[in-house]
């Protein structure tokens, strides 16, 4: 019997062709591993399951879900209008939610070949996910703004110390396994109270990692700090927003949008998610770049390991690694790093460099 059942939900636009690739590797990897680690599941969700089950995210997803030990989870169209989905009912968001996945975490690292504007960096971003300003999502549950005059709206943000506590102790605890730096990033000058909470419960559990250096700055001052010396960061603690933004803008700095992975982590259930989005423009053409949902699915191995004690699936997710950076240091390039392999054909490049 296999340790984990994974779930596969493509999504829309270059959904089905990353998800598929993302498949391919792991499979391939797993086979060269001789372990037999995985079942998949493949559930509907987004546009498709709209037209056969007609909603975004059918129960019978959900509740298979409930089964599974992660997922790999396509992007959904964000950028059609009318929308397709109404803010709050955005099958991710709704996941994020439903499973408590209450940390989103955002690497961004150079690669060779690929070109950054920045010097060596390797960095990773610990991003809140339930709360602070994102009414979708705290418990406002999309209600969090109000309308006072035509004129003047009131938008609400959350903070809650428990959520602060969960977040900080997921980036200390990778921080032990990296280079024992964090760096906690706020406006607790400007927003005393709100980010005043997060900043001191960052502190306070900073204390039970005396082995942990740990600093802290403001958004603004990140920000510029970001541009010139991304090498000199290693794990940022900070809030939902602040850490959406920060992705961006460190992504962009290490090598651009096809390349950025995630993963949403709960206790119980993960979910890998590329930083990007649906590419509608390059949907179906076998352009996409599947690097983000590949490296997504390798942090899901990770965190596999660490939830359930287990070196193999760490030891796969190095393995898959080190063959995506070596095929993106190789020839065979997709269009958005300047080559013209399909989707398929990176994959296999990735295999191709799977150790025998
Ligand atoms: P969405 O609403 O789904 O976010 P979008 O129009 O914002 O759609 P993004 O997916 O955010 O599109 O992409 C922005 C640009 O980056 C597009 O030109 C897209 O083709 C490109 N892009 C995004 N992801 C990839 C990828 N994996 N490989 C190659 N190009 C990509
Ligand atoms: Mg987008």
């Amino acid at each position: 019997m296999s340790a984990y059942t994974i779930g596969v939900l493509a999504g829309d636009g270059i959904g089905p062709e990353i998800t598929s690739a993302a498949m391919t590797v792991l499979k391939a990897a797993e086979k060269r591993s001789g372990y037999e680690l995985f079942d998949w599941l493949e559930l509907p969700v987004g546009k498709a399951a709209i037209e056969r089950y007609g909603q975004p995210l059918p129960q019978m997803t959900k509740d298979a879900l409930r089964g599974c030990s992660g997922w790999l989870m396509g992007p959904h169209d964000s950028a059609s209008y009318p929308p397709v989905y109404k803010a709050e009912r955005n099958p991710s968001g709704e996941l994020r939610r439903s499973f408590d996945l209450y940390a989103n975490i955002r690497p961004s690292r150079s690669l060779a070949g690929v070109n950054g504007l920045t010097k060596e960096a390797d960095l990773v971003i610990f991003r809140e996910n339930t709360e602070g300003f994102y009414s979708d999502r705290n418990m406002f549950a999309g209600a969090g703004e109000w309308q006072v005059t035509p004129d003047i709206v009131l938008s609400a943000g959350v903070f809650t110390r428990r959520a602060a506590e969960r977040i900080a102790d997921a980036a200390f605890r990778a921080a032990r396994k990296r280079r024992k730096r964090v760096s906690i990033v706020h406006k607790a000058n400007v927003i005393k109270l709100g980010f005043g909470l997060f900043l001191e419960t960052c502190y306070e559990v900073s204390k039970q990692y005396p082995d942990v250096a740990v600093d802290d700055f403001h958004i603004d001052a990140a920000a510029a700090h970001l541009v010139r010396h991304a090498h000199r960061f290693d794990v940022i603690l900070t809030t939902n927003m602040f850490g959406d933004i920060l992705s961006d803008l460190t992504g962009e700095l290490v090598g651009g949008i096809g390349l950025a992975p995630g993963l949403n982590a709960g206790d119980e259930w993960a979910m890998a998610q590329a930083a990007h989005g649906s590419a509608p423009d390059i949907a179906g053409t076998g352009a996409a770049n599947p690097t983000g949902l590949i490296l997504s699915a390798t942090m899901l191995l990770d965190w596999l390991g660490e939830r359930h004690s287990d070196r193999r699936a760490e030891k796969l997710g190095r393995v898959i690694d080190k063959a995506v950076f070596s095929a993106l240091a190789g020839e065979t390039r997709t269009p958005d790093l300047g080559g013209n392999a399909s989707t398929a054909q990176f994959a296999e490049a990735i295999i191709a460099k799977l150790p025998v």
